[in-house]
């Protein structure tokens, strides 16, 4: 694990941004990546464009929210900062305005268990986040309070934001948080799509509990 090194993990914070683009979940510069390190986490930069980043223009932020680096942190750090706080396991994070998720949060809806893929992000539905500032404590308090036992929500009117164990899960989690917004709008054009129930939800959570033993992750594959 290169963990230890700044420089090498700050390149993987870059090529993770630049794979949001490559996979279609980021629009423009919004969306922003961290992974814990040290006391705190490194983040990207407020405002750069991602093709022109460098390692050493990732910025560290301590828990505490300090940061003593040339560049100011990107403006959604208390989001980064409040989920490595209040989940010792995660170990990145990724926050993007991805077209299926925005639109969704914009009309404040829920995904909920149209489709079992659902319970990657470790529930029965995926909560949508009250509206609040960018960049405010108080948008941060509502994605805690809608991620509760999740790894994934949508942020009303803005976006969708996760965490994972490393940089390689996130980035999978985003792009299928994006696909099942995706799907989920397109089920909806047909009529009322059928849900999943409780004891069927249930049973898929168990199973990526099972998978997650074997391959160190909730995946299907
Ligand atoms: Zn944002």
């Amino acid at each position: 694990m290169d963990g230890c090194n700044r420089e090498a993990l700050a390149r993987r914070v870059i090529s993770t941004c630049l794979a949001m683009e490559t996979r279609g979940i980021n629009q423009g510069n919004a969306g922003n990546v961290s992974v814990r390190f040290g006391d705190g986490f490194l983040i990207t930069p407020s405002g750069m464009d991602y093709a022109r980043l460098r390692a050493d223009d990732i910025v560290q932020v301590d828990l505490d929210g300090q940061s003593h680096d040339r560049l100011q942190p990107s403006s959604e750090w208390r989001m980064h900062r409040d989920i490595y706080t209040h989940y010792p396991a995660a170990g990145a994070v990724l926050h993007a305005h991805s077209t299926f998720a925005t639109a969704l949060s914009c009309l404040r809806l829920d995904i909920p268990a149209f489709h079992y893929m659902v319970a990657v992000a470790g529930g029965d539905r995926i909560r949508c986040a009250d509206y609040a500032l960018f960049g405010s404590q108080e948008l941060s308090d509502n994605m805690l309070a809608a991620l509760e036992d999740r790894r994934a929500c949508l942020l009303g009117t803005h976006g969708m934001i996760c965490y994972h164990d490393d940089l390689d899960r996130v980035l999978r989690l985003g792009v299928e948080i994006e696909a099942l917004a995706k799907q989920y709008h397109f089920a909806c054009q047909g009529g009322q799509p059928v849900l999943l129930d409780t004891q069927q939800m249930r049973a898929v959570l168990d199973r990526f509990a099972d998978y997650g033993k074997q391959s160190g992750g909730a995946d299907e594959d």
